[in-house]
């Protein structure tokens, strides 16, 4: 953990609070604070921050500086998220800011994941009201996206947020790592309708090795995430010499099938070279090998990152027939009646009324 110089608390530009007491820590002793929102539990000296560069103890109070910093904000299909089986076709404001709890060698966002700007006047910053106003104007949008960055790291924005969407009428979803603890979690849950977790590797080992995490934590949430019946996706990226292990593979599904249920959405997704690794990128038969190896397994199966014909359809799982088709972010969804079942057989693929 690196030891920073205390931050001014305003925007010298904006006169806009930077910084807010988090919510999740505890005290102990006269100057050391412990976080309790990741399974980091980061211990604070006055001036440190935590793995995730956000949190920082400022004279005995773990204060966030992320609170309402915005590193990018666009209208995305939903399907860019992932997620293939919520909305489908639709259009989701999705945000980000700095920051991580992980130190993934091969991320693929580390522009804004691994760094906070400490240059304040380049900070971008939006209150909740902005936000939920921007996102009801947008034609076609169904909410908003926590997503670019780590989303549990700026959790106190993250909740005030989401609380306020779902009040709006505002669907919510969260691309994440997965890796919080229980409590704020729980919290988080009845106002987020869709998660994306990041499952990087079948192994504690390689997790704590290549980002600096745990699996048991993430395997944890997932199946809360499950029975509280909230809408999930995986995608695990395959990255070379690392998540290619076919037997950690193999694992990972049975686990999957058997702990979230057969018809899990998993997204299988090509590694390019980035931030610290530069392994060659997976190969394209590596990845139709586990793609068509999944598929006996969970028949709502895509690759990402890579074209393969058919590869980003979904077919129903009781008669197999195309009920949606992609094409890069363009998607057809004639194959569905307007609840989201199966045209041709009425099998529900989609627990969701879009109109
Ligand atoms: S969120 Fe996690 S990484 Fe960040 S300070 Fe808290 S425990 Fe540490």
């Amino acid at each position: 953990m690196q030891v920073n110089m205390p931050l001014t608390g305003i925007f010298p530009d904006q006169n806009i609070k930077l910084m807010k007491e988090a919510l999740f820590y505890k005290t102990l002793g006269s100057d050391t604070v412990q976080c309790l929102l990741c399974p980091h539990h980061c211990r604070l000296s006055i001036g440190e921050e935590g793995k995730c560069r956000v949190r920082i103890n400022e004279n005995g109070k773990l204060i966030i500086k992320s609170y309402g910093v915005i590193s990018a904000i666009h209208t995305d299909p939903v399907e860019k998220k992932p997620l293939y089986h919520f909305y489908p076709g639709k259009k989701i404001l999705s945000i980000g800011s700095f920051g991580c709890n992980f130190h993934c060698d091969f991320c693929q966002n580390w522009e804004i994941s691994q760094s906070f700007p400490t240059n304040h006047y380049k900070l971008h910053h939006a209150s909740v009201d902005e936000i939920i106003e921007k996102a009801k104007q947008i034609k076609d949008n169904i909410g908003i996206a926590f997503t670019y960055n780590e989303p549990v790291i700026n959790y106190e924005f993250v909740f005030e947020l989401a609380v306020k969407a779902k009040e709006s009428g505002l669907k919510t979803a969260m691309i994440s790592n997965g890796f919080i603890a229980e409590k704020p979690l729980m919290h988080l849950l009845t106002y987020i309708d869709a998660f994306n977790i990041d499952l990087k590797v079948f192994s504690d080992d390689l997790y704590r090795k290549y980002s600096g995490g745990r699996l048991s934590p993430v395997l944890r949430n997932l199946k809360t995430i499950r029975k509280r019946n909230c809408h999930l996706e995986i995608t695990h990226l395959i990255v070379t010499g690392m998540s290619d292990n076919t037997e950690f593979f193999d694992d990972m599904l049975n686990w999957i099938v058997n702990e979230l249920g057969e018809h899990t959405v998993l997204h299988l997704s090509r590694y390019f070279p980035n931030y610290q690794m530069n392994r060659p990128p997976t190969t394209p038969s590596l990845l139709k090998y586990m793609f068509d190896k999944t598929q006996q397994k969970l028949p709502y199966v895509y690759l990402g990152n890579i074209f393969l014909d058919g590869s980003s359809d979904t077919s129903c799982h009781n008669c197999h027939s195309t009920v949606i088709e992609r094409y890069a972010y363009e998607v057809n969804v004639s194959g569905l009646d307007e609840n989201g079942n199966c045209s041709n057989c009425g099998q529900n693929i989609i627990q969701l009324i879009w109109k």
